[in-house]
């Protein structure tokens, strides 16, 4: 057990993790192998640590981190607003891109360029798959560089979403190794599945079971990749007999912003809805995760099931994202 970010050393001597994260963007789940994720848990539990016992330090003071989100988030704005104000940084939020010059039809290469003149950081959320990739190479030569974060891009990633998904499986069950994890609702649209199953692919004896409607099944290459890393992968559309077996139940809401049509969305919707007669057939231990929002897939009257992880999950989500900006801005 950790004692905390600076009264111990874990690193080798120099006070430095080995997560290869400084002045780095974070742009997909892809850059990181096993040893970084791990040092990277490691860094997140240590946060956690401080912020128990100090509610703020001061590791970040003096730094900028601009804020930017072209789609609405709750979790994902404030943790980083509020992990960058634990570190003792400030933040210029820009979470209404309509009263920026955007609406102005500002692109977003000016945009990133003249926040990066500005900022020691840029987190980013879009609409588009691969924006933050296209914000990063706008940075890359230019005289004011700084990281960047992908914060979610449209159907594509959400890399911080997904460490924070692997700090709480982590935290919840003692190891992530040997995981049956059941991933259940859009696996089609929804871009935090995506990436956590990429990154659960590298640890050891992993299996899959995905439910979904048909029409809302992981995407083929996102499966193929997990046959490629050895897990195990059932494709079902139905949660009989899948609460008894899986360890983690990690629940999602179908994405309505990605349907064309209306009708489709309110036909699939609830297709799966998480309540107390639902948990009653799950194992005593099976942890219950959703990345929130949720719209109607679990029942309130859950909330005060011990199994449920969720408001854990939020609150790991502000300890990973203290470690992650720490880590790119070269200060553990
Ligand atoms: N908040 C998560 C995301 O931004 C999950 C969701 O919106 O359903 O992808």
């Amino acid at each position: 057990m950790s004692t905390g970010l600076w009264s111990e050393d874990k690193t080798g001597g120099n006070g430095m993790y080995k997560h290869g994260l400084a002045g780095k963007n974070i742009l997909s789940v892809a850059q990181f192998n096993r040893e970084q994720l791990e040092e990277i848990l490691r860094l997140s539990h240590d946060m956690a640590t401080t912020v128990a016992r100090f509610g703020a330090v001061q590791p970040l003071h003096g730094k900028v981190l601009a804020n930017l989100f072209y789609e609405p988030s709750t979790r994902t704005s404030s943790s980083f607003i509020a992990a960058m104000q634990r570190l003792g940084g400030t933040v210029i939020p820009i979470n209404n891109v309509q009263f920026s010059s955007v609406a102005k039809g500002e692109s977003l290469r000016d945009t990133v360029r003249t926040l990066a003149a500005y900022a020691d950081i840029i987190v980013l959320r879009h609409p588009e798959t691969g924006a933050a990739n296209t914000a990063a190479s706008a940075l890359e030569r230019y005289e004011f560089r700084i990281p960047i974060i992908n914060a979610g891009d449209g159907i594509g990633e959400h890399p911080t979403q997904a460490l924070l998904d692997l700090m709480t499986i982590k935290e919840e069950r003692g190891s992530v190794d040997g995981l049956h994890i059941a991933m259940v609702g859009d696996l089609k649209n929804g871009r935090t599945v995506h990436s956590l199953s990429q990154l659960l692919a590298l640890y050891e004896d992993i299996h899959f079971t995905l439910v979904s409607p048909e029409s809302l099944r992981m995407p083929s290459a996102t499966v193929a990749f997990l046959n490629e890393h050895n897990c195990g992968i059932k494709e079902t559309d139905s949660l009989d007999g899948v609460l008894e077996e899986a360890g983690v139940l990690y629940d999602t809401r179908v994405q309505k912003e990605r349907f064309g049509d209306p009708a489709a969305y309110e036909e699939l919707k609830l297709s799966y809805v998480i309540d107390q007669a639902t948990m009653k057939r799950a194992s005593d231990t099976m942890v219950l995760m959703h990345p929130f929002p949720r719209v109607g897939e679990i029942a309130y009257e859950v909330d005060d099931d011990p199994r449920a992880a969720y408001f854990r999950q939020m609150r790991n989500g502000m300890y990973v994202r203290m470690a992650l900006l720490a880590g790119v801005l070269g200060k553990v």
